[in-house]
């Protein structure tokens, strides 16, 4: 697969387009600037890549839209060698973009074929996020605490176990919701066993399925 000249105009016009939207962390704009967003597609969709959509990959699954990851991103304030845990590596281009950020990045997918398809993008690009094939419902407390953790799937609630896993001053950004359209939450903790949360708009997103129902 190429980056040529057109795909990478096409991408800085996406980007301006973010910016007009309200996206102002230059970090996150410069990383979606440089990741090839065409590599993460399926084939059927290439010419769609830099359309500010989600669009379907593998396993019915889909990778966000880009307004969504620039926002979920740039509300979990990244900083260069934070520890983040993602939950939902779909194709990995969420957490390109992380690596690209320079975050040390853990994350979780419950698919195995878009656990191994991120896998072979990830040696591709050249980024070496931490990849894990299990339940993000269980987080990783083996690795915990966490500075960030970003969610990228509809959750019907927050899971205990990752707000357990937030390190104190630690951000967690999660779509929440049980119907078709999720609230995002800012959740912040603030001490030991205090959060404080805000709201961030409505979202849609694929469920983040329990184990029973895999
Ligand atoms: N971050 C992705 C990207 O950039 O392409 C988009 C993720 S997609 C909207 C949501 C992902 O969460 C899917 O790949 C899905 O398989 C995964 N998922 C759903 N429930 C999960 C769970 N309990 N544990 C881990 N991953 C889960």
């Amino acid at each position: 697969m190429v980056d040529s000249y057109k795909h990478q105009g096409m991408r800085r016009q996406l980007v301006a387009s973010l910016k007009e939207k309200g996206i102002t962390d230059e970090n996150v704009l410069l990383a979606m600037n440089k990741i090839p967003r065409h590599y993460f597609m399926d084939n059927a969709f290439l010419e769609f890549a830099y359309q500010d959509k989600a669009f379907p990959i593998a396993e019915s699954q889909t990778i966000s839209q880009p307004f969504t990851v620039a926002i979920q991103t740039q509300l979990l304030q990244v900083k260069p060698g934070e520890k983040v845990l993602e939950i939902g590596t779909g194709s990995g281009y969420q957490t390109s973009v992380l690596c690209e950020m320079g975050a040390r990045v853990w994350t979780i997918e419950r698919i195995k074929t878009l656990y191994d398809n991120a896998k072979n993008m990830f040696t591709k690009l050249h980024y070496k996020p931490k990849q894990f094939f299990g339940d993000g419902f269980e987080g990783l407390p083996k690795f915990a605490p966490f500075d960030k953790i970003l969610v990228t799937a509809g959750a019907p609630h927050v899971p205990p176990k990752l707000l357990e896993q937030l390190d104190v001053g630690g951000i967690m950004v999660i779509p929440v919701g049980k119907s078709d359209v999720q609230t995002m939450k800012v959740i912040v903790r603030i001490s030991e066993s205090e959060y404080k949360e805000k709201k961030a708009g409505s979202f849609q997103f694929v469920p983040l399925l329990e184990a029973k129902k895999w």
